[in-house]
């Protein structure tokens, strides 16, 4: 399985774990669009959320929440992208979790 993402859950690729359960991991983005941007995907491969069963979804939104709370940022964008015409790279599914700081604290 060459997936990078697989090989995350598996820990074989390191990696900034914020959340991990049976269905669900979550961690920093590599590539941070603004700080505390963050992953979150379901275990089981897929390419395209079409391609996940319904009931390896449903902690994703929860996990989500959790971690926008956490971030402490009022305002927060969650994407998901399917395929190449979308803008996907990695093809494991995965929900983007992107904090917008608080222009007071000027982060982001
Ligand atoms: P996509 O464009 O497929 O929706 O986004 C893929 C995301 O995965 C990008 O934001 C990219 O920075 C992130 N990413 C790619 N490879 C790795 C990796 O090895 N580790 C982590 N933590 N993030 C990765
Ligand atoms: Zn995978």
């Amino acid at each position: 399985m060459a997936c990078i993402f697989c090989k995350i859950i598996k820990g074989e690729i390191p990696s900034m774990k914020l959340f991990e359960s049976d269905k669900t991991f979550a961690f920093l983005d590599i590539q941070p669009l603004s700080y505390g941007h963050s992953l979150i995907i379901p275990k089981h491969h897929g390419a395209k959320l079409t391609d996940i069963p319904d009931d390896q979804l449903h902690e994703i939104l929860p996990v989500a929440k959790k971690i926008a709370a956490a971030s402490g940022c009022n305002d927060y964008n969650i994407l998901q992208n399917n395929g190449r015409l979308a803008r996907q790279v990695v093809d494991h599914v995965h929900f983007h979790m992107i904090p917008k700081p608080n222009e007071k604290e000027g982060l982001g």
